[in-house]
């Protein structure tokens, strides 16, 4: 709770009768964790809970008027937010709240149906990525990652975050709602069986979005060919079991993969934002997966240098 407050009629107290506005809200949020922390068991999340009951007329009422309540009477209101906070915690709601919550979580993963959008241009091919075969992703109904058979077209996350890239955060708002993919209209934290059955959905790949472009396909089969998920992965294996003597071929797989990049960027005059999707994720942008980052040294070279504990360069 907040520092109790001095009374001058009696020892130190931390009642409501004596709150300004700023340490109602200190003990509005202690209370709200210390009621989320009771709810634990629950699977929606907490932001989301705490915005249903900020949402309701008590919490409103009470909050907006706090200032002009008086003494007597602000314990009262108190008691009465508190009943009102506990049963709304309780009867959840089926309605999103705007928490932002699953936005924060992680992005979608794009269906077929989700192909309408993209030739709309209501989908910007340079807000996606591809995940190819054999990275690992997670999935929204499991926090365990787990190791892809096929590859997975998603929107792309925010830098350093899970966070999908068309969260307004500020305002917890989706930039592209009206138009957003199945699997964001699927999704429902009250209740997860609709974002399980659209899951059963097809999934969009890369050959659904260039169909037709014969050239890009052939692109695609020799990057998958010259530098698989699998051989990175391979690479790196062969780095930790050298014991860090192996750098020279990991180094040489990310100069070979970023040259194939240019190569295709400049030959096809494709956009560096839109190899993400065509050609996946970047080597050298994926070595923290392996514990690693990239650093340049200037005049080309560079240095892999252990992200976290354990790993060897
Ligand atoms: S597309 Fe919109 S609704 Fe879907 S995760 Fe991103 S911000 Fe949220």
């Amino acid at each position: 709770m907040t520092e109790p407050l001095e009374c001058p009629s009696g020892p130190s107290i931390n009642h409501p009768s004596l709150w300004d506005l700023k340490q109602f809200e200190q003990n509005w949020s202690i209370f709200v964790q210390t009621l989320m922390k009771e709810e634990a068991s629950l699977l929606i999340p907490a932001a989301r809970i705490r915005r249903q009951i900020e949402q309701c007329e008590t919490f409103v009422e009470v909050h907006s008027n706090w200032q002009s309540i008086d003494a007597a009477n602000r314990l009262g209101a108190w008691k009465r937010l508190l009943v009102a906070a506990e049963k709304a915690c309780r009867n959840v709601l089926p309605v999103c709240a705007r928490c932002g919550q699953c936005c924060r979580l992680g992005s979608p993963t794009l269906h077929l149906e989700d192909l309408r959008l993209l030739k709309e241009g209501k989908l910007p091919r340079e807000k996606l990525i591809t995940l190819r075969k054999g990275e690992p992703a997670r999935s929204p109904f499991d926090a365990k990652p787990f190791i892809l058979s096929e590859e997975r077209i998603k929107v792309a996350e925010k830098q350093d975050s899970s966070e999908c890239v068309f969260l307004i955060p500020e305002a917890n708002q989706c930039s592209i709602y009206s138009e957003r993919p199945l699997q964001c209209r699927a999704q429902a934290c009250w209740d997860p069986l609709p974002a399980r059955d659209s899951a059963e959905q097809p999934f969009l790949l890369r050959k659904h979005i260039f169909e037709g472009i014969e050239v890009l396909g052939e692109v695609m089969a020799q990057h998958e060919n010259r530098c698989s998920f699998d051989s990175l992965s391979a690479a790196f294996e062969e780095l930790g079991a050298s014991k860090g003597e192996n750098v020279g071929k990991v180094l040489e797989l990310l100069a070979f993969e970023d040259h194939f990049r240019g190569f295709v960027s400049e030959k096809f005059a494709i956009p560096a934002p839109y190899l993400d999707l065509l050609l996946g994720r970047s080597f050298v942008r994926m070595a923290p997966l392996f514990g690693f980052r990239v650093v340049e040294e200037g005049g080309g070279a560079r240095r892999l240098v252990p992200d976290s504990p354990g790993a060897q360069s």
